[in-house]
């Protein structure tokens, strides 16, 4: 996004993420566990009602850790605030809705900031007057920054335009928000033509990678991510902020290697030799 132009992303007007014809888009995924594991969150579909979001209104269960789930941290009340990833420096934000309105994520959303450095960027986005936000700030020096928790809605994807995203259109009415997140990536140039630095990329391959992994397990992921993810249709859940508003993001995260990064994001290695 480009951070003089950030008012845009957010949107109240949204409907909520409503249950589907076929009661399955937009539906938060069951987590996947290991027979005989403890379910790590009780299924819950768009729509529900929990008479409000997040918080002390939505139900809350001790979920034991996964054994091969180690570096995310559990979601829940009693978890002290802080970073979903660990190592990520918290920069927390004011600016999002608590929770997503039941449903699941089920995109990955890359920005290019056109404009600032990491620590300046993630200032912008906590300022409570710019009313914008996203999960993750990657620095040029590969530095994290994480500003929102995953299990909430951070204000950077929202008001498609000619978008290209399939869901989009099969979910006319949802605020993007609800279903996505989101990671700036510093670039100092205005037009966002500066690439990713080497740093830069594996930090983003690093976290693109740990988000696939632990938002199904955390619970978090909808059912277009994970069948999306587990068939190698990589391109269709994680995709740039030009997918969403092709018009006036179109510069959004503008210079950038598809083909690289999607090669990097199953790699033996993240981030490869880059
Ligand atoms: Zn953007």
């Amino acid at each position: 996004m480009a951070v003089g132009e950030l008012r845009w992303h957010r949107d109240r007007t949204y409907g909520r993420c409503l249950p589907q014809p076929d009661g399955r888009l937009g539906a938060r995924r069951r987590p996947r566990h290991p027979p005989g594991a403890a379910r790590l969150r009780p299924a819950v579909l768009c729509g529900h009602a929990h008479g409000g979001e997040g918080g002390s209104a939505r139900p809350q269960r001790h979920r034991p850790e996964l054994p091969q789930l180690a570096r995310p941290r559990r979601v829940g009340a009693a978890v002290p605030e802080g970073p979903d990833l660990a190592g990520a420096i918290w920069h927390p934000s004011p600016n999002f809705w608590p929770g997503r309105e039941g449903c699941g994520v089920d995109g990955i959303v890359l920005h290019g900031t056109a404009g600032g450095d990491g620590p300046s960027v993630a200032a912008f986005l906590s300022d409570p007057s710019r009313e914008a936000s996203t999960h993750f700030v990657i620095g040029q020096d590969g530095a994290v920054f994480q500003l929102v928790r995953l299990r909430d809605s951070a204000w950077g994807n929202g008001i498609p335009v000619h978008s290209r995203w399939p869901l989009i259109a099969e979910r006319t009415g949802v605020n993007p928000n609800r279903y996505t997140i989101s990671i700036e990536h510093a670039k100092p140039s205005a037009d966002n033509s500066d690439p990713l630095t080497p740093a830069q990329l594996r930090a983003s391959v690093s976290l693109v990678r740990w988000l696939l992994a632990a938002l199904p397990e955390l619970g978090l992921a909808g059912d277009h991510l994970v069948e999306r993810r587990d068939s190698g249709s990589l391109r269709d859940i994680v995709i740039g902020h030009c997918d969403i508003d092709s018009v006036t993001r179109a510069h959004c995260p503008g210079t950038w290697d598809w083909d690289g990064y999607l090669e990097l994001l199953v790699a033996d290695q993240p981030g490869g030799s880059a």
